[in-house]
């Protein structure tokens, strides 16, 4: 009730010093005072945290996070320890696990975040079953379902877990959920058909594009040129992130670094760090890079080549113009990116394939399309765009029907 929501404004600016609510948070805040289950899907860097670090501050009892990756819930914990919650981790990563259950059955406990492996284990029930808890928050809540670009198998035992736990509510939180993964994130967590929070896709300050290769290196140092600013630069393997952050910096004589898991750990701290404090710096990656960096003034995202589904295209590009201002996200592709992608659907398991072929289709279409890039994204989140943007590629020079046929014939040889 309203009461709920004041106490809650107070709590977002006493606790973490945010004056307002962004976009629907306060939709989901609400919804879980009001002990009401919710599957929250909202972009990247939306602010998905504060939805149950906040209503852990203010119920009684410890809030469960369920989180897929060791890295990701200790990047939490210290951002929510300083701000005075009450937090830790059980993970195979601490050695503190005594004084953390200690805590946690002494109720000292705001948040606890945990491995989804630890809800198969009985232990683990019996410990939660000793403390009230406030919440369960499943994060990146994608990885139950099989629909999810990110299956994890561990994941399906929340359900029994939380099962038995009947009174406690559930909060699912994802940033990549088209339609069909949603519904069957909803069934998998045992959230109400009413529980959906979608906050809007749209990153309207990004100018979409999308083009043919032919030379890249000149191609990107053109996008440079017309874009200053930090930028990130996707390529498809470690040999060519190296090869082209070298011909950039030389091309450019911008500052150019690489970053692929093939790198020495202090070299790719090195690399990270430098970006994140840099104006000016452009960064040449895999996918591997970016997944929890929190840099807002990104002025462009760059792919050589394409991303593995419509998803991930979405999640890549939404690197940039985290701050609102103006930003780029071009794709330079060919068709044999295509006929590559699909090969490699072929080692997937025949279980996985036509999910992960559908997505890959999802993206041909969008690369294929000559209408508004927006409007094809938006529609494939399940929202209801406008026709034209007026910010992509396709609206502002509106192709010949002779590039389309071009296209199609190029994709459908692929
Ligand atoms: P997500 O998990 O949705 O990608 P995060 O929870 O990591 O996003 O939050 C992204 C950033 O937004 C963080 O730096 C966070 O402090 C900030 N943030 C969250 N909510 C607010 C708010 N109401 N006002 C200002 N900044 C916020
Ligand atoms: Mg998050």
């Amino acid at each position: 009730d309203g009461d709920n929501l004041d106490r809650a404004r107070e709590a977002l600016r006493s606790t973490f010093g945010f004056d307002g609510f962004r976009g629907r948070q306060e939709d989901v805040v609400e919804r879980v005072l009001d002990g009401k289950s919710t599957l929250a899907v909202m972009p990247t860097g939306a602010g998905k945290s504060l939805t149950y670090q906040l209503p852990a501050v203010m119920m009684p009892g410890t809030c469960i996070v369920i989180s897929p990756l060791i890295a990701l819930m200790h990047d939490q914990l210290r951002s929510a320890r300083a701000n005075g919650i009450r937090a830790a981790t059980l993970t195979s990563a601490d050695a503190d696990w005594r004084e953390t259950q200690d805590a946690f059955r002494a109720g000292e406990l705001d948040l606890l975040y945990v491995a989804p492996e630890r809800a198969s284990q009985q232990g683990f029930r019996d410990m939660l079953g000793a403390t009230p808890l406030a919440l369960f928050a499943v994060d990146e809540a994608h990885c139950v379902s099989e629909w999810g670009h990110d299956f994890r198998p561990d994941y399906r035992q929340l359900r029994p877990l939380m099962d038995a736990f009947p009174d406690v509510p559930r909060l699912a939180l994802t940033a990549t959920a088209d339609r069909q993964t949603r519904a069957d994130v909803m069934t998998q967590l045992g959230v109400p058909e009413d529980g959906l929070v979608l906050a809007g896709f749209d990153r309207p300050n990004i100018r979409y594009a999308i083009t043919p290769r032919d030379n890249p290196v000149r191609q990107i140092a053109d996008l440079m040129a017309r874009q200053p600013g930090p930028g990130i630069v996707y390529a498809q393997t470690r040999r060519k992130v190296e090869e082209l952050a070298e011909k950039l910096a030389a091309a450019t004589g911008r500052s150019v670094r690489p970053y692929h898991a093939g790198l020495p750990a202090e070299t790719r701290a090195a690399n990270q760090a430098a970006f994140v404090e840099s104006e000016d710096m452009v960064i040449v990656a895999t996918i591997a890079f970016g997944m929890g960096i929190d840099k807002p003034d990104v002025r462009f995202v760059a792919h050589v080549g394409v991303p593995k589904s419509i998803e991930g295209y979405y999640q890549e590009t939404g690197r940039a113009g985290r701050d609102g201002d103006p930003s780029l996200a071009t794709m330079f592709w060919g068709a044999a990116d295509f006929a590559t992608a699909r090969q490699r659907l072929m080692e997937l398991p025949e279980g996985r394939r036509s999910a992960e072929r559908a997505r890959l289709d999802a993206l041909a279409g969008l690369v294929e399309t000559p209408h508004c890039r927006r409007a094809v994204l938006l529609r494939h989140f399940g929202e209801d765009p406008d026709e034209t943007c007026g910010n992509c590629d396709n609206c502002l020079d509106p192709p010949k029907v002779t590039d389309t046929t071009e296209l199609a014939r190029k994709l459908l040889s692929a």
